[in-house]
């Protein structure tokens, strides 16, 4: 089985409440090394019978603006030698911010399949100010709400049509 797929984005945009969803009732494997370098989780999933395994990245962070962007460039180019799809996480709420604009130029250059997932898409107001994101130059998005779970069997429709 190695259909893998690596959630990466700024912190707060809500990777990790849409990784506990993915891997709701699934072991989550985390692992083995402890404290402060432990920053990445891994998670086996499944969605209308096909599994995959989900990395979340990007934990434990703590520092200057500068540490964070170093640790998310890191965490992006680990996820790109990793996974077959990098699902790139946006947050609505907040907006494209330059951290965005980091990632997405990261993620523009790479040969593997990103998917744009615009998250915290709670209403119907927040879907029509999801467009903005098509200014990160990474084509399609799909919207969806984490904590709610709204959009996310679209997101892994979405998932399974790239595997
Ligand atoms: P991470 O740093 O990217 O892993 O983000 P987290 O998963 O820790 O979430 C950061 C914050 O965003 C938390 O307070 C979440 O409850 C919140 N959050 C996550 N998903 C949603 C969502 O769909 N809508 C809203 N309004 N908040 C969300
Ligand atoms: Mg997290």
């Amino acid at each position: 089985m190695s259909n893998i797929v690596a959630i990466v984005g700024r912190p707060n945009v809500g990777k990790s409440t849409l990784f506990n969803r993915m891997i709701q009732r699934r072991e989550a494997i985390v692992d083995s090394v402890a404290g402060v370098t432990r920053d990445r989780n891994y998670g086996k999933s499944e969605w209308n019978g096909r599994e995959f395994s989900v990395i979340d990245t990007g934990g434990y962070v703590r520092g200057s603006d500068d540490v964070f962007e170093a640790e998310i460039r890191k965490q992006v180019e680990l996820a790109i030698d990793e996974a077959d799809v990098i699902l790139f996480v946006v947050d609505v709420e907040e907006g494209i911010t330059p951290m965005d604009e980091e990632v997405a130029k990261l993620l523009r250059k790479v040969t593997k399949p990103v998917l744009l997932g615009v998250n915290k898409v709670d209403n119907a107001m927040r879907e029509k100010d999801a467009v903005e994101f098509y200014n990160l130059g990474l084509g399609e998005y799909v919207t969806f709400a984490s904590t709610s779970g709204s959009g996310t069997g679209e997101l892994l429709d979405a998932l399974i049509d790239i595997f």
